[in-house]
């Protein structure tokens, strides 16, 4: 009768794997967004943000001014391209532009990029449309 609590064990684990939905075990697999990006004389390009913002599902205004904020800088839209002034290295924007999607675009739960933002008492939200988990976006990172 001892093994019975093994046996009793190993099926409820079982069971349990079985009841998870399948989004959960089975992590879709989300690739991160790469820029394209060139210079133009005294600026930087990066010229497919149209791009980037469609694949997250995010507003083109929304992730440009995350990143001028990030590199400094000042800039403009120019189409579906964003033009940084200065010479900006591209794995710094390329960093920049992966900092937002982990920030602002994956759940933090199920890791899928199916998400919206939301506002509640005046604190940004990530909610999942996936597995229906809500986050507070951080205001702060930690200084470099
Ligand atoms: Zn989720």
């Amino acid at each position: 009768m001892h093994d019975m609590n093994v046996y009793d064990y190993d099926r409820l684990l079982e069971r349990a794997m079985d009841s998870l939905p399948e989004n959960v075990v089975v992590k879709e697999r989300f690739e991160m967004p790469k820029g394209v990006i060139f210079y133009e004389g005294n600026t930087t390009v990066l010229r497919n943000l149209a791009d980037i913002a469609s694949k997250v599902n995010r507003e083109m205004d929304q992730i440009f001014k995350y990143l001028l904020r990030e590199l400094g800088t000042a800039g403009e839209i120019d189409g579906e391209r964003a033009v940084f002034q200065g010479k900006i290295p591209q794995t710094k924007v390329q960093e920049r532009i992966e900092r937002y999607v982990n920030r602002y675009v994956l759940c933090r739960e199920c890791g899928r990029p199916d998400t919206k933002l939301i506002k509640k008492n005046r604190t940004l939200m990530l909610k999942c449309e996936a597995c229906g988990a809500i986050h507070p976006v951080g205001s702060k990172r930690k200084k470099e």
